[in-house]
């Protein structure tokens, strides 16, 4: 049994963000499940604190044999093998894996909270999942990706980010 529409926002703002996204990709296929959709890159200034690097940030769509709890276990381990260390709350990361929405599923447990509660808030996230995603309806505020994103009133930048750019060559 295969799930579908499921929506991860990976986020990069620690060493070669670029590559940390690839590699990332690269392990989804390889340990989750299959890649149906992807976002362009955007970047985007930390959010919730300013005195960290800003993030690189993509949407993709996957389908997987995983349930929630396993899939969040399984982006993990991803998360570890990325070599992701600081756990500080919204601390500077090599990789985050965020699982957006689990189909039209609703989660409320102790490790995990789907449709993702902050998303509303968050054109980082709108903005990647309205591109690949906007008619897909948020199974509680019956609203689509791209109502969510007309009504979202984060004021942070978010910038396509050319993936031709190097890291350091700004
Ligand atoms: P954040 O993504 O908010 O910066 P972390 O990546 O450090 O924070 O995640 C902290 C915890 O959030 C994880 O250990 C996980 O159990 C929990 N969590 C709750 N809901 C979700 C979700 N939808 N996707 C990913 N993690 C989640
Ligand atoms: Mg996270």
């Amino acid at each position: 049994m295969l799930y579908k529409n499921i929506f991860l926002l990976l986020g990069s703002n620690l060493g070669d963000r670029l590559s940390c996204l690839s590699l990332c990709l690269e392990l989804i296929e390889e340990h989750v499940g299959t890649i149906i959709k992807k976002s362009s890159i955007y970047e985007t200034t930390a959010w919730g604190r300013t005195d960290q690097p800003d993030f690189l940030n993509q949407a993709i769509e996957i389908e997987t044999p995983f349930p929630p709890t396993e899939l969040l276990s399984a982006c993990q381990n991803i998360e570890k093998k990325i070599g992701r260390q600081r756990e500080e709350k919204w601390g500077a990361r090599t990789i985050d894996i965020d699982i957006i929405y689990f189909g039209d599923k609703i989660i409320h447990s102790n490790e995990l909270t789907i449709p993702h509660p902050r998303m509303t808030e968050r054109k980082f996230v709108l903005i990647p999942l309205t591109q690949i995603s906007p008619s897909f309806v948020h199974p509680i505020l019956k609203k689509t990706s791209e109502e969510l994103l007309k009504q979202c009133r984060d004021e942070l930048l978010v910038k396509y980010f050319s993936p031709q750019r190097r890291e350091g060559a700004k």
